[in-house]
């Protein structure tokens, strides 16, 4: 191939791809025959609830149609669902696929996006595509969010804020008030993006105070606010690509929906969609089991004398020692799959997802072993 990078947008230069990380077939490889515990992407580790499953087969039988491009059914389901309106609801092959579309929307070369740091890479990448500046707000001594700095950052007319509460990759989390300080310091021409891929592991038997997802907000709120879920996490549904988003605003709204295409969300995902926000309750035993297996996994890291930052999510964030990519590599030996990240100022940071107990406990003796020699 010949390369010829004119041909490029100079956005586009200095963006390196998602980091994804290795296919299950070169892991095998490299783990020589050892189980394979994939702890690097945040999916579920368990199968989704057998009704979405068998809505979603019965839906193949008419997928030789498009599907519905207002995705009312799934639009009706998510309204009642979050106590909101079906005309706020939009739908993305994926919340990823929102992201992309917000940015397409609202963002023009030179604007300033906001962001917590270390981020979700791509909450910047998008930004960057479309020749915006990232400002970001590390944490404080590593482990807290920097709640101040981003009061003062939303008050700025700056052209968007973004961020995932939980965090990812650190866990890490907004309280109720501090969420609502943040929407009451929002400056009116800015908009707001909240990013609640991990609000089901957050919200699980959460008192209101310690968490509150930001729809709960949206009705009264009266600044441009765009919340965006996922039906990637915690129900499952991760390769079907299916996520929404809520917004109070119809300026917002109409803008994004001029700009995804008209059939971003397939019919089989929003078949099955439909069924799991029709059976919440279908997904408590996995959130009951990730919530316990998280601590399981914390108590071990800790116990392995590692730096861990407390989590809402599905997966921890720790620091060791030696660069996280060169424990991922020995881990992979071992048949363990997590994310080294590679952000500045974290290279010495590892994101592990909370798997089924077999899976943490191989992580959990894997990392022990490698730390072992290093000392
Ligand atoms: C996993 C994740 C998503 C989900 O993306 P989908 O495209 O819905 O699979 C979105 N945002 C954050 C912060 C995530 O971690």
């Amino acid at each position: 191939m010949t390369s010829q990078k004119f041909i490029l947008r100079s956005e586009l230069t200095t963006l390196k791809p998602y980091n994804a990380g290795l296919s299950l077939q070169d892991v095998a490889e490299k783990a020589a025959g050892k189980p394979i515990a994939k702890l690097a992407s945040n999916e579920n580790p368990y199968q989704m609830p057998n009704v979405i499953a068998e809505a979603m087969h019965q839906e193949i039988a008419t997928a030789y149609r498009y599907p519905d491009p207002q995705g009312r059914a799934l639009a009706k389901s998510i309204a009642e669902f979050c106590g909101c309106d079906a005309e706020q609801v939009i739908l993305g092959n994926g919340s990823e696929d929102l992201l992309n579309i917000l940015a397409r929307t609202i963002l023009r070369s030179g604007d300033e996006v906001v962001t917590l740091y270390p981020s979700f890479p791509l909450h910047e990448d998008y930004a960057i595509m479309m020749g915006a500046h990232v400002t970001r707000i590390g944490l404080v001594d590593h482990n807290k969010i920097d709640v101040d700095a981003l009061v003062k950052a939303v008050s700025r007319p700056v052209r968007l804020t973004i961020f995932a509460n939980p965090m990812n990759p650190t866990g890490l989390w907004l309280t109720a008030d501090e969420l609502d300080r943040v929407l009451a310091a929002q400056h009116p021409q800015s908009v707001l993006c909240i990013d609640e891929a991990y609000l089901e592991f957050a919200s699980y038997q959460s008192d209101g105070q310690s968490y509150l997802p930001a729809t709960e907000r949206l009705k009264h709120h009266d600044k441009p606010l765009l919340v965006l879920r996922t039906f990637s996490k915690a129900y499952g549904l991760a390769g079907l690509r299916i996520g929404y988003g809520l917004t109070n605003n119809s300026t917002l709204r109409l803008g994004l929906d001029l700009v995804r295409t008209p059939f971003n969300a397939n019919s089989v995902a929003q078949a099955g969609a439909v069924v799991a926000l029709q059976n919440p309750a279908a997904i408590y035993p996995v959130l009951q089991q990730i919530v316990e297996q998280r601590q399981m996994l914390l108590t071990g890291l800790e116990a392995l004398g590692l730096f861990v930052l407390p989590s809402l999510g599905n997966f921890l964030f720790f620091s060791t020692s030696e660069p996280a990519t060169q424990i991922a590599e020995k881990l992979i030996c071992e048949g363990v799959i997590v994310k080294p990240w590679k952000q500045a100022g974290y290279e010495n940071w590892l994101r592990v997802s909370v798997g089924v107990e077999q899976e943490n406990r191989q992580f959990l003796s894997a990392l022990a072993g490698i730390l072992t020699q290093n000392t």
